[in-house]
């Protein structure tokens, strides 16, 4: 009980130094104001500023034990400031960002230097109930008398972070049937080629087009047309992994990016789609068939070397009659 008087006192009296240096930022014309009013103006300032920010504002003393906690840090993390004060800045912290800090606060002991000062790091937040949360922190830091201290300014990202994954999935969703497009294939394929020449793990591509599609068109309507295409998406994903990318090259023709896998791999993967699709009825359109090209990833591929050899062999297998697979080796 005693040592917690005391600690609280120390935290009040760290405290109020650092609004005394706030004010001495300001330079307040002392003859207009005299010192104690001017120190008491942006005593009143430095709160004003902290209680209504939308950021989380928060001091710490040079053992990163925290002395200061406004308003928008008590809704951001959910702690009061009973609760937080004098408690570390680590217990704001993922496990795995604790031992990094640790040494961060070290190495700014002994050299003044740190990685956070000075720019905006997105990283992620702890709150009361355990959950983790993304957000972006500015730190500075200040000597005074009474040693060293720190402030960082916290702004919670959450929403931005969804609307970010929101974008980017409206970007690279084709909208009719929810397959990827084109777009996500050319973000893909790079990351793929990579690790596929970094480890030597085989890639494959299998790229299909649906047989007389026209005519489904002509018949039925260009609304029956979308239902096929939407069905087709859902029936040829019921046969993919989770790591495969099914994406809508354009039309009614498609690819699908089949990340370690080789050719005999993919061409089972082919027939297994082919005869998913033939063997499915669709409303009012009646059964349909696909044509298949595969082709597998070579060294010295390139995105439009890697598709022309999916591309050519599965235009063999229209000419071959259709209903079919061909290879490119
Ligand atoms: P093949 O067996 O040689 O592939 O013949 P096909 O009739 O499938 O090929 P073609 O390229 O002549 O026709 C493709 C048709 O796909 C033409 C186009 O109107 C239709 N199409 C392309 N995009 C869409 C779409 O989003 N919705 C609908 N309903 N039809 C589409
Ligand atoms: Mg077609
Ligand atoms: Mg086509």
């Amino acid at each position: 009980m005693q040592d917690e008087k005391k600690t609280k006192k120390q935290l009040i009296s760290e405290l109020a130094e650092i609004r005394r240096q706030c004010a001495l930022l300001e330079k307040p014309d002392p003859d207009r104001y005299g010192a104690e009013a001017a120190l008491r103006e942006n005593d009143e300032k430095f709160r004003n500023i902290a209680e209504t920010a939308v950021d989380a504002i928060i001091l710490a003393n040079r053992d990163g034990d925290i002395i200061f906690w406004n308003k928008s840090a008590q809704r951001i993390f959910a702690y009061s400031e009973e609760e937080i004060l004098g408690k570390p800045l680590t217990v704001l912290m993922p496990d795995q960002y604790r031992d990094d800090h640790r040494r961060g606060m070290q190495r700014l002991a002994s050299t003044g230097e740190s990685k956070y000062f000075g720019r905006i790091t997105e990283m992620q937040g702890l709150r009361k109930d355990g959950s983790v949360f993304p957000i972006e922190l500015s730190v500075s830091m200040w000597k005074t008398d009474q040693g060293m201290f720190f402030s960082g300014i916290i702004r919670d990202i959450t929403k931005r972070k969804k609307l970010e994954s929101e974008l980017e999935i409206m970007a690279t969703t084709d909208k009719l049937t929810q397959a990827f497009n084109r777009t996500k294939f050319y973000k893909v394929i790079k990351n793929e080629f990579e690790r596929a020449r970094r480890y030597g793990h085989p890639l494959s591509l299998v790229m299909f087009d649906i047989d007389h599609f026209k005519r489904i068109n002509d018949t039925y309507g260009h609304s029956v047309g979308d239902y096929v295409l939407q069905t087709l998406t859902r029936i040829v994903s019921e046969n993919l992994r989770e790591v495969d990318y099914l994406i809508r090259w354009g039309g009614e023709e498609f690819n699908i990016i089949t990340p370690d896998t080789d050719m005999k791999r993919a061409e089972v993967l082919a027939d297994r789609i082919r005869k998913a699709v033939e063997s499915y009825r669709f409303d009012q359109a009646g059964t349909l068939t696909i044509s298949l090209g595969v082709a597998q990833f070579m060294a010295d591929d390139n995105e439009d070397t890697f598709v022309k050899r999916a591309d050519d062999a599965m235009y063999l297998a229209k000419k071959k009659g259709r209903n079919r697979i061909e290879v490119c080796a």
